[in-house]
């Protein structure tokens, strides 16, 4: 399988002198089964340079986009991404009904006249909506694909992507739950993650790549308690506890400059090897690309 991130950054993009390595564009992951067919994981502002990758090098095999949720920084790169604009394109989005209202309807109000000269039903590529339920399987892309419910303000859908031996589970937008956030000793209860996030370690289990939210650091996070984000100490002992192999980590809140997500890094691999782990520990960047 092949990921290759194209945005990186929570909330709102921040494009600046202080996010240039870690990027600032919004969500967008292209993963690639081992068929090499194509899957895009949420359309924020990443998915612009995508679609023009796409575009420019005469792409016009299926484009599956699944997205996690509605808020802004998850879909507002969609009107900007340019093979919707070729008649020859097949892209299908994927996503669940949200309060009431399905994926198309969703996507088709971010494009009325007041937000964008062009309607969504007035594109030229074949575009077909698909309807993600919570705790079911789909074939996407001739691969296994499950879903789950994260923990967010607003309904939030988990994947997991299999591929014959090899996985990866997106998890953005998703709050580790804890009795409290941390104690005056810094030190997160291991017992509270397992007992409280039993469904979480279970999907997560044994998964090669987890791309999770880690919109704070483990201060910051404290007050914080439902907005549905998670701080980078519980995530990495979640990780732990679950057998990830490699936590990637995603989402960055947009006050964080490259330092400041030098540093979570730094700590998210000094708690993995000070608890004898072998999780490997990566911070996701724009332009990076894993292949395994
Ligand atoms: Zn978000
Ligand atoms: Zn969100």
């Amino acid at each position: 399988m092949y990921i290759k991130f194209w945005g990186t950054r929570g909330s709102i993009p921040v494009p600046g002198q202080t996010t240039l390595k870690y990027g600032g564009n919004t969500p967008c992951v292209e993963i690639r089964t081992n068929n090499n067919q194509l899957i895009i994981l949420d359309a924020g502002s990443g998915i612009r340079e995508l679609g023009k990758y796409l575009s420019g090098n005469g792409y016009n095999d299926p484009i599956n986009i699944i997205v996690s949720h509605y808020h802004w920084d998850h879909i507002q790169g969609i009107p900007f991404f340019l093979p919707l604009y070729d008649k020859k394109n097949k892209i299908t989005f994927y996503g669940e009904t949200s309060n009431g209202e399905k994926i198309k309807s969703i996507l088709q109000n971010q494009m009325t006249s007041n937000y964008f000269p062009i309607n969504l039903d007035e594109i030229c590529a074949n575009a077909a909506f698909e309807e993600i339920k919570i705790n079911s399987s789909y074939n996407i892309a001739n691969i296994r694909v499950e879903t789950l419910r994260a923990n967010h303000s607003s309904p939030t859908v988990t994947y997991k992507f299999i591929d014959g031996e090899k996985s990866i589970v997106y998890m953005t937008d998703n709050e580790l739950k804890l009795k409290d956030s941390i104690d005056d000793s810094n030190k997160i209860d291991v017992n509270d993650i397992v007992e409280l996030n039993k469904e979480l370690i279970d999907f997560c289990y044994g998964c090669d790549y987890l791309i999770h939210d880690s919109m704070y650091d483990e201060i910051s996070i404290l007050g914080k308690k439902g907005w549905g984000h998670t701080g980078n100490v519980t995530l990495t002992y979640f990780s732990i506890i679950a057998k990830v192999k490699n936590l990637v980590l995603f989402h960055y809140n947009p006050d964080y400059s490259d330092e400041k997500i030098d540093n979570l890094l730094e700590k998210t691999i000094t708690i993995a090897k000070g608890e004898g782990t072998e999780l490997n520990c990566i911070a996701s960047k724009e332009g990076m690309s894993i292949e395994f």
